[in-house]
């Protein structure tokens, strides 16, 4: 496509749209590779740090490497996950734990998503979508029996993907997921493993992290409130509008917003067909939100009651876990609208199961946001001076996590300064930042994978087969002989 020549000079080297934590990476590895560009970051909310709120921790893992690279540079320190040894011994309150038809539920879970992961070999990048492929949902409802179950991957489907699992079909989550690192991977690391609390994680302060970003970046190169609503494309810059009607000129422009932000901007020229989302159905659906909570309390009343803080309850999905001795945080799944409700819903919750001191903490924050949504096939840079990152774009089992975040954040910056200033790109630069490859998974055993196909629904059916043929055969042969 022949994009117009502009006739302005660009007074930017490079505009970031978005102060998240990949936003934030990118202006922080320009600069750290030219101090003199001129580099400016837009960001819609109020405070920077996106999905990265200041409060609370987050969990990661040693096999980062990217995003534990980053962090020992820039001297944020890592807790390790002892303390999750410690609570062990305590009891868990977990919706998936009580009832008669937990067992059942947890088994068919571990099955079904052991199939998910055995079939997942074939969804690569080169997979081509058939037609007529149920949606999640009746792909769910087909292979799990009980409810709690049904309901579990419902909330996995949703915080996967930023859909609801009617709004995507079989094929599209599967690639999805096999771009993610797969559906293990992915239960572990929504902090909700049906089974334990993962031993490998380690957790980090929002707000250290956050701290030392922003301290290490000048103030005045973060511009908040101000959102951006269209982007222009020139042969020789890059204009972008906000919402105040001011334009920002650069000669490269990183996206460091999710998907669904991307293509919520006016481009001109429309972009090209092949990075444009393929829009899921006509009518407006309601958002999904995820709202974090942190609540603190002068004593550890999960502890006194003798459990270890870890709560979860399926439907709606809250997740908690206890933060330190003294704060307890945790995050609820919600439509487009029920912010306000949260703290209510989240204290009785926590009262029914821990005493009703929860409902009294000390302190009470929490934060909202949309869910990002993922594309199966990554976009990354559809035209020569815009690039897009955000934690959504990753296409390594880091995507929709701070790794995700981090590792496009690197590789949207080198690919900035490669159009604005290509010699002070290196070799090094470039092969950190090459194409990642999935987690490279082997091939399933034939056993297991058997095995995994079983369902209640299957085995019901095969079982009423086998008895009905072997009485057919008895009352046959009673009355030849
Ligand atoms: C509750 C919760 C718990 C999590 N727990 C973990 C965890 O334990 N471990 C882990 O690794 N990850 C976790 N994550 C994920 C991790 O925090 C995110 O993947 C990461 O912070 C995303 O960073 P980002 O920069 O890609 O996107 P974002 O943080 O979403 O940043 C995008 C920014 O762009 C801004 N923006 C959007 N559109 C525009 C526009 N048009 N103009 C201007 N600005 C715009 C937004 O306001 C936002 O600030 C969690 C996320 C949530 C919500």
């Amino acid at each position: 496509m022949d994009l117009p020549f502009g006739n302005e000079l660009p007074e930017l080297d490079v505009l970031i749209v978005g102060a998240g934590l990949s936003g934030l990476t990118s202006a922080l590895k320009i600069l750290n590779k030219v101090d003199t560009l001129n580099v400016k970051i837009i960001e819609e909310s109020p405070v920077p740090g996106g999905q990265l709120c200041s409060e609370g921790k987050r969990f990661v893992k040693q096999d980062q490497s990217e995003l534990m690279a980053f962090l020992n540079q820039q001297n944020v320190t890592v807790d390790e996950a002892k303390e999750y040894d410690k609570i062990e011994s305590l009891s868990r309150c977990w919706q998936l734990d009580r009832g008669l038809t937990s067992a059942p539920a947890k088994l068919e879970l571990w099955r079904y998503i052991n199939m998910l992961d055995n079939r997942m070999k074939k969804f690569d990048s080169r997979y081509k979508y058939r037609k007529r492929i149920p949606t999640m949902e009746s792909h769910i409802c087909k292979n799990l029996f009980f409810n709690l179950s049904r309901k579990f991957m419902y909330n996995l489907v949703t915080l996967a993907s930023g859909v609801s699992a009617k709004d995507i079909n079989f094929d599209e989550f599967m690639c999805l997921c096999s771009a993610s690192g797969g559906v293990t991977l992915l239960v572990e690391l929504f902090n909700c493993s049906y089974l334990t609390m993962p031993k490998s994680v380690q957790s980090l302060s929002c707000r250290t992290l956050l701290d030392t970003l922003l301290e290490k970046l000048n103030q005045n190169e973060i511009q908040c409130d101000v959102k951006a609503i269209k982007v222009e494309h020139f042969k020789n810059y890059v204009q972008v509008t906000d919402s105040t009607g001011q334009k920002h000129i650069a000669q490269a422009v990183i996206l460091a917003i999710p998907c669904d932000k991307v293509n919520a901007l006016q481009f001109e020229p429309q972009l090209p067909k092949n990075f444009r989302t393929v829009a899921r159905g006509k009518e407006e659906k309601p958002k999904g939100q995820i709202t974090e909570f942190f609540l603190s309390y002068d004593n550890s009343h999960w502890i006194d009651q003798g459990y270890s803080g870890q709560f979860l309850n399926v439907d709606p999905l809250v997740v908690g876990h206890e933060s330190n001795s003294l704060e307890y945080s945790g995050y609820m799944l919600h439509t487009n609208g029920q912010a306000d409700n949260v703290r209510d819903t989240v204290l009785d919750m926590l009262a029914a199961q821990f005493g009703d001191e929860m409902l009294n903490p000390v302190d009470y924050k929490q934060l909202t946001c949309e869910l990002s949504s993922a594309l199966h096939k990554p976009q990354v840079k559809p035209w020569n001076r815009i690039i897009w990152s955000s934690s959504a774009s990753a296409a390594t089992s880091n995507r929709n996590l701070m790794g995700g975040a981090v590792e496009s954040g690197l590789r949207a910056a080198i690919n900035a300064l490669f159009i604005i200033r290509p010699q002070v790109v290196g070799w090094q630069d470039l092969s950190d930042v090459h194409e990642r490859k999935n987690h490279s998974r082997d091939s399933p055993n034939y056993f297991l994978s058997l095995i995994s196909r079983l369902n209640l629904y299957n085995v019901t059916f095969y079982s009423v087969f086998v008895v009905g043929l072997i009485c057919l055969l008895g009352y046959g042969y009673n009355h030849s002989a």
